[in-house]
């Protein structure tokens, strides 16, 4: 007998027909013998609806409120999953994030979580083995007392945090799709399901542009050393053999991966800005002129490169932000301009950035060579270049993007054959 948290995502509980399949899921598991923890989001495009009200009501509107307004989603999705797992003959209770607590950090719409106390959940297992259905995404603040959100994606974090706390054997992320593949699969019909990623490699992975995980999910994960298997939650319960190995991907730590390619995925993002601050000059202090407005605004800067100016004596340096940072970050430059120096101030967003992952980069060398060369065989200019221990990353025109993550799909060996 085990301990198992099963995740269910918003297309999972979209409606009472979906709950019920996701009942019937669970039911599964606790006929085999496991004490079960739930976890659940909204249903699908409920949050979306509750942040475009709060917004609506007003445009600047209070966190804290944003938070009471937008943790109901999963309030109703928990309540309807006991609902329907009673209706069953399945012992069970829900939980808000205040209940059990799960207490977090005061960072309204995106807190993080500082504790859980695992021991009531845990004593219904034993006393009456109830089935816990947990409301995901969301937390409380021990100091105010205030409802709090994990932010957009939260659950999976809920999930993995939950799981740590009352020491689950496994976390089961179930969700519209059946694992955690080289690449996206729309844009890569060749891509292949990973029997088996390392947490390091998910976390490049779900940071740098796939969407399966909240990232923090991941982390806490990896922290404690927590096995995560994301699986389809459209399977159809009953042909499911709970002692069978289901299809899936299961995000562990690196010894229990045997095989192990170099690259093990290609991620992608056309969320990206560039800017370029074209002859500045080249003296010390400007680089801290720049980036420290942009960090003061709360901007993250993803890539960085400096180079020449094309009058041989200045400097240009090229950054990159978030999408929808891109505004900010113009304005914050401009306003700095004088201090700064620079001539001319050139931007794109229409660019995207396509990552290659792989912890076996670390023992290899000329891994990201082959990708330069292959992209200028297909005539894809590079803007610009990051790298780091276990993946690179390049800049393209947006334009670009499904071919260049096709061609390196196919470069590094993960088609599908
Ligand atoms: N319902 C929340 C969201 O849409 C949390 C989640 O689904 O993970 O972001
Ligand atoms: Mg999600």
């Amino acid at each position: 007998m085990g301990r198992l948290v099963m995740k269910f995502g918003g297309t999972s509980v979209a409606n009472i027909d979906r709950i019920r399949n996701v009942a019937r899921h669970v039911k599964r598991e606790v006929d085999a013998g496991h004490d079960v923890a739930v976890v659940v989001s909204a249903m699908a495009g409920k949050t979306n609806e509750l942040v475009d009200w709060c917004r609506d009501a007003s445009p600047m509107h209070d966190a804290r409120e944003y938070d009471a307004v937008v943790a109901s989603g999963e309030q109703v999705t928990s309540g309807l999953l006991a609902i329907a797992l009673q209706g069953m003959g399945i012992q069970a209770r829900s939980w808000q994030g205040w209940q059990i607590p799960i207490k977090t950090s005061d960072a309204h719409a995106s807190a993080r979580i500082l504790e859980i106390d695992g021991t009531e959940i845990s004593a219904r297992f034993k006393d009456r083995k109830e089935v816990a259905v947990i409301a995901g995404f969301q937390g409380i603040n021990p100091q105010t007392n205030r409802i709090t959100t994990l932010g957009r994606g939260g659950s999976d974090t809920s999930a993995v945090a939950i799981a740590a706390a009352i020491r689950a054997d496994r976390c089961d992320i179930y969700t519209d799709v059946d694992g955690v593949y080289t690449t996206d699969p729309r844009v890569v019909p060749k891509a292949r399901r990973l029997d088996k990623i390392a947490f390091e490699d998910m976390l490049e992975l779900a940071s740098l542009g796939a969407k399966v995980l909240q990232v923090r999910s991941v982390e806490l994960g990896m922290v404690h050393n927590m096995p995560v298997f994301v699986r389809s939650s459209f399977d159809k319960p009953e042909d499911i053999d709970p002692h069978g190995t289901p299809p899936g991907t299961l995000i562990c730590s690196e010894e229990e991966i045997m095989e192990s390619h170099v690259v093990t995925g290609i991620a992608f993002s056309k969320d990206e800005a560039q800017i370029s601050l074209r002859q500045i000059e080249d003296k010390p202090g400007v680089a801290a002129a720049i980036f420290g407005p942009l960090a003061d605004a709360n901007i993250n800067v993803d890539m960085i490169v400096q180079n020449v100016s094309e009058d041989g004596k200045t400097t240009d340096l090229t950054f990159t932000v978030p999408a929808s940072d891109y505004n900010r970050a113009r304005d914050t430059i401009t306003n700095s301009k004088a201090k700064i120096g620079y001539i001319r101030l050139d931007s794109a967003t229409d660019v995207s950035k396509v990552s290659v992952i792989g912890s076996g980069m670390r023992s290899h060398a000329g891994v990201a060579a082959k990708a330069f060369k292959a992209l200028s065989e297909r005539n894809i200019n590079i803007r610009a270049i990051t790298t780091s221990e276990i993946k690179f990353s390049v800049l393209i025109d947006a334009a670009y993007t499904e071919l260049a993550v096709r061609t390196l799909h196919t470069l590094y060996g993960l088609d599908q054959t």
